[in-house]
């Protein structure tokens, strides 16, 4: 038996397990010492009402005859992927439900969708960049190449058409830096990959946090992208769902590559290796998208970005450069003094008990950089804002 030497390449997820064995270690020094933690990249509001009020109702359904459900439609239910071809035509996107692929969450479809392209594929990351389109496309056994983000270019990386790449990942709204594409921006990233004859796999895991209504909530509002990327989304960060798990991946049926529809093999890898997102959770998913229920999820959005609204203020006064934080929940800061990720990050810890997360952990191009998450209590953002300001 051989194993698969690429999942033996992957480096420790050294950046999560550090911060955390940081944190314990000043908590067991500081007994007593509030810890205000702005590291953490999970939901802390619960659910709305109106979204477990549905999920009981869903159960209930599954303890009577005439209204049980068993294995679901291959792509999802038809009422779910309805809901939420509905809610790209509020944007004013025409996307057809029959391309939409409802799924247990964006990680695993960006994990997933790596059985559909041959190793022999050049991946084009950002760096900064979520970890995981690094760690998938290590573990797949592909070449990665880096467009860097600087404060120069914004932390929004743009094509350069001397760098080959096959397979291309974006994330707009983007973790870890906030940044947000402008509809140009994702345009020339469009007319490169068609150049290239690459796929883009756009993750817009954020875009239910966009304010500004000029900025595009999918790669789809960009003429041309239907033939020549993908959109991976959840109901994560938009309803609270990260330990419920709904997400959706549209693969329409005019991407064609190398003579095959990603469309159909989506399809065949789906059918073959899943078996469904629980009846349950695909009716409280649709409830998210009624308007009742994107004003309940919109309560909470608006909340973290309150919180976000207060780092970026207290920033600002201390005279600190930051991006993100006004379309994102996430605020990403240059560390003063040019202190490394790092040292900073220590310096914020001992001095006044605030975790943020060390850029450098996201890449290399994130060195000199925290990363501030707005998911936290407005209690915390409070406390921690009061110290940032008069840092
Ligand atoms: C949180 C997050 C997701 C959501 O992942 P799920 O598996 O749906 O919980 C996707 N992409 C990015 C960049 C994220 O930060």
């Amino acid at each position: 038996m051989k194993v698969n030497h690429h999942a033996l390449e992957l480096e420790q997820n050294y950046l999560f397990s550090e911060v955390a064995k940081r944190i314990r270690a000043f908590q067991a020094e500081n007994t007593g010492k509030e810890l205000l933690k702005l590291s953490i990249g999970d939901v802390t509001r619960p659910l709305a009402k109106i979204i477990t009020d549905e999920m009981k109702a869903a159960a209930e359904d599954m303890s009577h005859a005439e209204t049980f459900h068993g294995y679901g439609a291959e792509q999802g239910e038809a009422f779910l992927r309805d809901a939420v071809a509905a809610y790209y035509k509020k944007h004013g996107i025409e996307i057809d439900a029959a391309d939409i692929f409802i799924s247990d969450g964006a990680k695993c479809d960006l994990g997933n969708l790596c059985d559909l392209f041959d190793a022999d594929n050049t991946v084009l990351l950002p760096n900064p960049v979520y970890p995981v389109y690094y760690d998938t496309s290590i573990m797949a056994g592909r070449r990665v190449v880096f467009s860097a983000g600087t404060k120069e270019n914004g932390f929004l990386p743009m094509p350069d058409d001397s760098v080959s790449a096959d397979i291309i990942y974006l994330c707009s709204p983007n973790n870890p830096t906030g940044a947000v594409y402008s509809r140009e921006q994702l345009a020339e990233w469009v007319a490169y990959a068609k150049r290239q004859n690459a796929l883009i796999l756009f993750d817009a895991a954020y875009e239910s946090y966009i304010r500004d209504p000029k900025l595009p909530h999918s790669i789809y509002e960009i003429p041309g992208a239907e033939t020549c990327a993908l959109e991976i989304n959840s109901l994560s960060k938009m309803a609270g769902f990260t330990g419920v798990r709904c997400g959706w991946t549209v693969v329409p049926r005019t991407l064609q590559f190398d003579g095959a529809s990603l469309h159909d093999m989506w399809f065949r890898r789906m059918a073959t290796k899943y078996n469904g997102t629980s009846y349950i959770i695909q009716r409280a998913a649709a409830k998210v998208f009624t308007d009742e229920g994107q004003i309940a999820v919109h309560k909470d959005i608006d909340y973290y970005m309150e919180n976000a609204r207060i780092l970026k203020d207290a920033l600002n006064q201390a005279g600190i450069n930051s991006v993100g934080g006004e379309n994102a929940p996430y605020v990403w800061m240059e560390c003063p003094d040019n202190a490394d990720s790092w040292a900073y990050f220590d310096r914020l810890l001992h001095t006044y008990g605030i975790a943020g997360t060390p850029g450098v952990g996201f890449g290399t191009a994130g060195q000199g950089w925290l990363r501030f998450s707005s998911f936290g209590t407005r209690e915390t953002v409070e406390k921690a804002a009061a110290f940032l300001a008069k840092q």
